[in-house]
């Protein structure tokens, strides 16, 4: 049988990347990750997956594939998928997004997890400060240059910019035709050098196949979307502009962004102010040759929520959290120096807001995509109502992990692959305009139908 590569999610989807490799009887499962709409027709924020069931409330509504050997003997108990050795070989991650990565708590421990230097160490963070979906597996780093085999299949790592660190794409040999995978990506953020990286080792290939992301194509966003240089820039602006508290709500595993607010706040004479949360992905990611970081401590301070009535007892926190209590900002050190902090608060912090009894007149950054849905216009709005309650104003200050439209059909151009799969898109037909050069080559995906690898 030819080698195949078979796409059980991340088809008519942004998220959900799930695809398998088979090539003479060896499998390798490429990113195995959450769904953002993941059976959202039967769960909600009321309904969840019961955990106790394993795979078996997923496998109800088809959200995960019934692929035999891949699956720990916990998730299939209850399921009419027998548990058996390992059939699949590996699992290779392109970075640590839940989108790719959060199905990996339910496969078998027994198979090792391939993954870029950088993603185990915030792979490491989590596991140290909660839980990481890759707990109890083998992990085997690789960096850009490096290359390793599994059976006969030949992986080609190259880094791509996208908003957390760490983020590959892939050029897989087989033993009939070559692979092209793009991963998530961007041009615009710190690295987008990166990127062209990967163009140029895909292209020199001539893959076969090219499986590329297209988060924003059809969206009709053209090549509107801030750079992370403009985020930058901006939020000087605001910051250097603020004549109270400045606070911000972003993803903490976006060290881009990390990065950018810090510079911020270096050129305005503030302070980053980052949770327990950040602090841990700061300080493993010191250790990475690679990556310029924050030091926690000396350039960034730690904010101490209060877990009791009274004072702050070591007792209190859990031993991950202990270590920065000493060192830490509270409630009440904000209050005092509104005007000398930029406060990284998630929104499921804002009753700090709370204690913290900031003066009128500060600013709130909103630094994430903006709503694009009703759930997440209702989550805005209750964002908004917080952020007048106290006075503030609301700015909004974003670049999006992944590339516009035209800058993802000018990597599918450059790498020139003889077919392309649109995936982690909702409009796969978007990439082939009828009578257009392209659209020969795009071969949109279907759930479980397998895609034959050269030939
Ligand atoms: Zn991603």
């Amino acid at each position: 049988m030819p080698p195949r590569l078979t796409c059980y999610g991340g088809v008519g989807e942004i998220g959900g990347n799930k695809f398998l490799l088979e090539d003479k009887g060896v499998k390798v499962v490429l990113d195995f990750g959450t769904g953002f709409a993941d059976g959202a027709d039967y769960f909600d924020g009321n309904i969840s997956p019961r955990t106790v069931n394993g795979a078996g409330d997923l496998f109800e509504f088809g959200l995960l594939p019934e692929i035999p050997g891949l699956y720990s003997e916990r998730a299939l108990q209850n399921t009419r998928l027998r548990y058996g050795e390992p059939e699949v070989d590996a699992i290779v991650l392109s970075h640590y997004h839940s989108d790719h990565t959060g199905r990996i708590a339910y496969t078998d421990p027994k198979i090792p997890v391939y993954c870029g230097e950088t993603t185990s160490l915030i792979h490491e963070a989590y596991s140290d400060s909660k839980s990481s979906p890759l707990d109890g597996h083998e992990i085997r780093k690789f960096r850009t240059g490096e290359r390793f085999r599994v059976g006969p299949m030949e992986f080609v790592p190259v880094h791509v910019d996208h908003s957390i660190p760490g983020a590959y794409g892939f050029v897989v040999r087989t033993s009939e035709g070559t692979l092209a995978y793009t991963g998530d990506f961007r041009f615009h953020g710190r690295a987008g050098k990166m990127t062209l990286d990967f163009i140029e080792a895909a292209s020199k290939e001539r893959p076969d196949v090219l499986l590329t992301e297209g988060t924003r194509v059809g969206q009709g966003d053209g090549k509107s979307g801030m750079s992370e240089r403009a985020v930058l820039e901006e939020a000087r602006r605001l910051v250097g502009g603020a004549k109270a508290l400045v606070f911000s709500s972003f993803r903490g595993n976006d060290v881009d962004r990390v990065n950018t607010f810090f510079d911020a706040c270096q050129s305005t004479g503030r302070r980053l102010v980052v949770s327990m949360k950040i602090a841990v992905i700061l300080e493993k990611l010191a250790a990475d040759r690679k990556l310029k970081v924050p030091r926690v401590g000396k350039d960034v301070d730690v904010y101490v929520k209060r877990k009791r009535t009274g004072g702050i007892e070591d007792s209190d926190y859990f031993k991950w959290e202990r270590e920065f209590l000493s060192r830490g900002v509270t409630a009440a050190d904000v209050r005092k120096g509104q005007k000398d902090y930029f406060l990284h608060l998630e929104s499921w912090d804002f009753p700090e807001l709370i204690d913290i009894k900031p003066d009128s007149g500060g600013t709130y950054i909103h630094s994430a995509t903006e709503a694009y849905n009703e759930e997440g216009e209702k989550e805005e709005g209750v964002i908004k109502n917080w952020v007048r309650h106290v006075g503030f104003r609301y700015a909004q200050l974003h670049a999006s992990g992944h590339a516009p439209e035209e800058e993802v059909f000018s990597l599918v151009d450059r790498v020139g692959a003889a077919r392309v799969v649109p995936i982690h898109t909702e409009h796969p037909d978007a990439f082939a305009p009828k009578a257009s050069r392209r659209e020969r080559r795009v071969a949109v995906p279907a759930k479980g139908r397998p895609i034959v690898i050269g030939a």
